[in-house]
């Protein structure tokens, strides 16, 4: 009952997984993926060992962690100590961390100073939500991969996953799956509806005819400030490798709003699978309970109930507007 990488052996004994695997390939191509600082060591084992015990044991899929500067050795081993499966290290290629040529760095400086709300100040803050909008999809490491779950330092996952995610999203056409749905706070993106507007009138062939972006955009045309928790996804990378998500992000990156304000990953993911996919393409783990500081998602009597160590009355990060509005559109 065990994979062995994804080039290795799949012996798993079960008909609903082996149709993709039917010379011995592993299912899916697809890698449990992190961007991490050196200094996240002990919170990244964190996260690693309840994966592993939740779910991965039996799954053994390769890990990938990404930094902008060499991983220490120490990290290396702190993380291979806890997994059998394949992990790989790497650092980030030239140009995708820090600043295109056209941001004027100094109104960049300025508008950090003026920012008062949470990483505001930050520089590096926003590289990094630069980098995981419209790199880590490109990096060598994930060249070969079709599905990608991206995982942080610092979470918990809190029920027993006994099914292979990657396999069900690949088996019903998913192209997007989430867990957590709040929404953004305003100052962050000021301008980026309205740049994500400008995009759909210049670019209107892009755009799904039966999209989402009723999520996203309110009566007012408006941006609803709805999004996708990205720091939990797992995603078909052919989504982020399509020439509509690179137009969307090319577009972002020269309008600068990652360094004049501080566009997240998260909505920015968000609105591009509103604008780009239909409803039937993405999918709610509604089933895998999840905590990412500030917010957790616990299973409200699902399946998997027996094994999860949450409060399903504490899981409310879904009682907001945007996991409802979700729910309420079609
Ligand atoms: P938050 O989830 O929005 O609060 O942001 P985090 O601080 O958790 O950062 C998101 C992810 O990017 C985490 O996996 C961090 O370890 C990683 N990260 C953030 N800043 C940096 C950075 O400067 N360098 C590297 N290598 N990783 C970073
Ligand atoms: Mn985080």
């Amino acid at each position: 009952d065990s994979y062995e990488g994804w080039t290795g052996k799949f012996s798993r004994n079960s008909t609903k997984d082996s149709i993709y695997a039917p010379n011995g390939q592993k299912p899916v191509r697809a890698a449990l993926v992190a961007l991490v600082r050196n200094e996240d060591l002990y919170d990244m084992r964190k996260s690693v060992r309840e994966l592993e015990d939740r779910w991965n044991h039996k799954y053994n899929y390769p890990y990938i962690f990404l930094n902008d500067k060499p991983f220490t050795e120490k990290f290396k081993q702190g993380i291979r100590d806890l997994t059998k499966a394949k992990v790989e290290f790497g650092t980030l290629e030239e140009g995708t961390w820090g600043y295109p040529a056209w941001i004027d760095q100094q109104r960049a400086k300025e508008e950090r100073e003026k920012a008062d709300y949470i990483k505001g100040g930050s520089e590096s803050y926003r590289f990094m939500c630069r980098f995981q909008s419209g790199f880590i999809h490109k990096h060598p490491l994930l060249r070969d991969l079709e599905f990608y779950w991206r995982i942080e330092p610092e979470v918990h996952y809190y029920c027993d996953i006994n099914y292979d995610p990657f396999v069900y999203m690949k088996k019903h056409g998913f192209k997007y799956g989430w867990n957590i749905a709040p929404d953004e706070y305003e100052p962050t993106v000021r301008t980026l509806w309205k740049t994500t507007v400008d995009f759909m009138k210049e670019n209107p062939q892009y755009v799904a005819d039966k999209n989402i972006l009723d999520w996203v955009r309110n009566k007012d045309n408006t941006y609803t400030k709805c999004h996708f928790w990205s720091n939990f996804e797992i995603v078909d990378l052919s989504f982020y490798r399509s020439e509509a998500y690179q137009a969307y992000f090319d577009y972002l990156d020269r309008a600068g709003g990652f360094f004049y304000e501080r566009w997240g990953d998260a909505p920015i993911h968000s609105i591009a699978v509103a604008m780009f996919l239909q409803k039937s393409q993405v999918h709610y783990f509604e089933d895998i309970g999840y905590y990412h500081p500030a917010m957790s998602h616990c299973p409200k009597g699902s399946k998997e109930g027996g094994s999860c160590v949450c409060d399903p009355g504490e899981g409310w990060a879904n009682d907001f507007t945007c996991a409802k509005r979700w729910r309420a559109i079609s």
